[in-house]
């Protein structure tokens, strides 16, 4: 037979499917994969079964039969309005916003929509595991830069010599998984003044842009003169606590949004249409919600925080996002690390070295997950300190 396509089958399984996994597999409380352990509100899903059952009335355009391609209306206007309430940012939701299947189809999508084969990316490494995968993909030829542990800063003249006229894109999350990070102004100014000069997109990854504790979240679009260059991705799974959803968007430029548009058009074509309804309307009433929803995360981040101190982790507090690393001891290594703490204190968390292809940074670190229920991580403590 003749051999398949060698990228893909070389790919692994997802650390996060593989951790999961084995959580199950020996009955430990899970920490590792990014997702609640508890239900969404119940006044969205109560959106989506009213969606649901409206199914049928609206004739060729029922709520049961395929979306239009770029996303419903109504959600791109409420994403839309959402970004000139809470950050003074247009995007027209008629072309400069498409709706995908999570953010990952919309990073996919993108990567398809710009590169090049050859074209250069920067990548800063730990990183979200599907930007690789995309990447090699789209043909592209990754370049990681190392964020340094404690603070996962970068080293400005290192990334600026890798820069060159092939660099096409640089993909930045923030707020940043795993690390918790929050980039400073200083550090987004630093890579704007770098893609002015040499003429490269940036990929903003902020699906964890409602997940700020002390500070409020900054789209990359909005500094000056990025938005023409910047393709901003987010997500409604972290921020309603329903990763199943799967609801996403990319927004930009409108000829970038149409390239976008025409992959995933051609991937997926339309994302559910009942949960596009559902979230159209929830995101016009997401004010209160958000306030109760961070404390929630800020206090269960405090929990576990203090926690791990309690046992002796040297846990580092995250400024975003709903991750926790901790720096492993001298020798310690990651992988090891977390079979053991599977085994012996029935508890799973990530082993880092999967988000790193450069450094060894990652191999003594570990993530943990607190988008868990109270007694979860209250649970997992204790198990930790048995
Ligand atoms: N980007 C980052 C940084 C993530 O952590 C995740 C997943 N949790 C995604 C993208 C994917 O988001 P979605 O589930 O909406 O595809
Ligand atoms: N983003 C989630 C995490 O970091 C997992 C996403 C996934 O399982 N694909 O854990």
């Amino acid at each position: 037979m003749k051999p398949l396509n060698h990228i893909v089958t070389e790919f692994k399984e997802s650390i996060f499917s593989t951790m999961t996994k084995l959580a199950i597999d020996h009955g430990a409380i899970n920490l590792s994969q990014g997702f609640p352990d508890f239900d969404g509100p119940k006044w969205v899903i109560d959106l989506a079964k009213n969606a649901l059952d409206q199914g049928h009335l609206l004739g060729n355009v029922g709520k049961n039969q395929y979306a239009p391609s770029p996303g419903i209306l109504p959600l791109r206007e409420a994403i839309s309005k959402n970004y000139q309430r809470f950050y003074n940012l247009d995007f027209d939701p008629s072309n400069e916003i498409v709706v995908t299947n999570g953010a990952t189809e919309a990073i996919f999508c993108a990567c398809m929509a710009l590169i090049n084969p050859g074209d250069e990316v920067i990548v800063f490494e730990p990183f979200y595991d599907s930007y690789l995968a995309s990447l090699q993909m789209a043909g592209a030829k990754v370049v990681p830069i190392t964020l340094l542990a404690p603070h996962f800063t970068f080293d400005i003249n290192e990334l600026a010599s890798v820069i060159n006229s092939k660099t096409k894109m640089l993909i930045l999350n923030n707020p940043h998984n795993p690390t918790g990070k929050i980039f400073t102004p200083k550090e987004i100014n630093t890579i704007a003044e770098l893609a002015f000069k040499f003429d490269f997109y940036i990929l903003s990854d902020e699906v964890y842009e409602f997940l700020t504790f002390e500070q409020s979240h900054i789209p990359t679009a909005s500094y000056p003169g990025l938005k023409e260059r910047t393709i901003t991705i987010s997500s409604t799974g972290k921020t309603f606590g329903l990763t199943g959803w799967k609801i996403g968007w990319a927004c930009g430029p409108k000829e970038i949004i149409k390239a976008i548009h025409n992959v995933h058009q051609f991937t997926t074509f339309c994302v559910a249409h009942p949960l596009q309804v559902a979230m159209a309307e929830a995101l016009e009433k997401m004010d209160d919600y958000l306030i109760d929803f961070k404390n929630q995360y800020r206090k269960k981040r405090d929990f576990l925080v203090s926690g791990l101190k309690e046992v002796g982790f040297n846990v580092l507090t995250p400024a975003g996002t709903y991750f926790a690393m901790a720096i492993l001891k001298e020798g310690e290594n990651d992988i090891e690390f977390c079979k053991k703490l599977i085994l012996e204190k029935k508890v799973a968390v990530i082993p880092t070295s999967a988000f790193y292809i450069k450094s060894n940074e990652g191999s003594n670190m570990v993530r943990f997950c607190f988008a868990k229920n109270d007694e979860t991580l209250k649970n997992a403590i204790e198990n930790l300190k048995r």
